[in-house]
């Protein structure tokens, strides 16, 4: 639910407000309709699909999501599941710590929150596996806060837009500057800057080749008026899947999800041949706490 604020709170001044309020407008007809940005969306539900859309794309999310709000409509119902059973709702979506994690945000915002989000950034915080981004997402896509939120599609836009290279640099403790000035002086604008600089990054400033001839703010950016540089920066890693131990740790994970009960090794091994790279995978699973070996020897989820 979203809490009123006063309007200009914590406004930054001498900024590009101006850019900001362009792309506010722009936001209004080109956004995508997804559920977490309805209006009046739980911070509950928003916590749930930030986490989710972390490192998965939006539409594997959006069922996943729907079923996890359905089955835990507050952190106090997710809080009471059990690891594996977490594990087991989280499917597909990849990168399965985040299901525990999530999970112990939910004790934690439970036990110390009486079951509500906090607003707070620096509670939001501290609560198990969110950081800088999640927290500002959530108290401005859940709790209405003026609040910059930059994720790596935002961090992109600034570098070309302010910056004028033509992709964006490493993280750094600037980035929040960088975009709190392009946003509009009024609260509530800039509330819906933030979503919309993010669609920006998603919809047109795409990673590669931008979309510039379709871009809002295409007059007012360094980088086109600087002739589009190309990229000088170091050679961009393509991330690889196909014979990952990522790859390797979701056939396992998913052989243990699906069983009735714990599994042999030799089930395990059925799924992938090479040995020394199973039994590092196994290893690391287990390290994770996202299985656990049976007194006799087999595996299964934590209960
Ligand atoms: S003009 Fe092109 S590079 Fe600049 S912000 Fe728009 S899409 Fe990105």
């Amino acid at each position: 639910m979203s809490q009123p604020s006063p309007a200009h709170d914590d406004a930054p001044d001498g900024g590009d407000a101006e850019v900001g309020d362009t792309i506010v407008d722009w936001y209004a007809g080109a956004a995508r309709d997804l559920p977490w940005r309805a209006p009046g969306t739980d911070p509950w539900a928003v916590l749930v699909s930030e986490v989710m859309l972390q490192q998965t794309p939006v539409n594997r999310v959006e069922p996943v999501w729907r079923e996890w709000l359905a089955r835990w409509p507050q952190a106090a119902a997710l809080a009471a599941a059990s690891p594996a059973e977490v594990i087991r709702a989280w499917g597909k979506l990849g990168y399965p710590r985040r299901a525990l994690r999530l999970r112990e945000a939910a004790v934690a915002i439970t036990a110390q929150h009486a079951g509500r989000v906090p607003a707070d950034v620096a509670e939001l915080e501290a609560l198990p596996g969110i950081g800088t981004y999640t927290a500002r997402a959530v108290a401005c896509f859940g709790h209405g806060q003026r609040q910059p939120v930059v994720d790596t599609n935002v961090r992109r836009v600034v570098a070309r837009l302010v910056h004028g290279r033509a992709e964006a640099a490493p993280a750094r403790a600037t980035d929040l500057t960088d975009v709190a000035v392009l946003a509009p002086v009024d609260h509530d604008r800039a509330v819906r800057f933030s979503v919309a600089v993010m669609e920006l990054g998603a919809l047109v400033c795409v990673a590669g080749t931008p979309r510039c001839g379709v871009c809002p703010v295409r007059d007012r950016c360094a980088w086109r008026l600087a002739g589009s540089p190309a990229y000088e920066g170091p050679p961009r890693r393509v991330q690889r899947f196909a014979g990952t131990d990522r790859q390797v740790r979701g056939r396992l994970l998913d052989v243990l999800r699906t069983a009735a009960g714990p599994e042999a090794a030799a089930e395990l091994a059925a799924v992938w041949t090479d040995d020394v790279q199973r039994a590092r995978c196994v290893d690391s699973l287990l390290v994770d706490g996202l299985v656990v070996q049976t007194e006799d020897g087999r595996f299964a989820l934590p209960d």
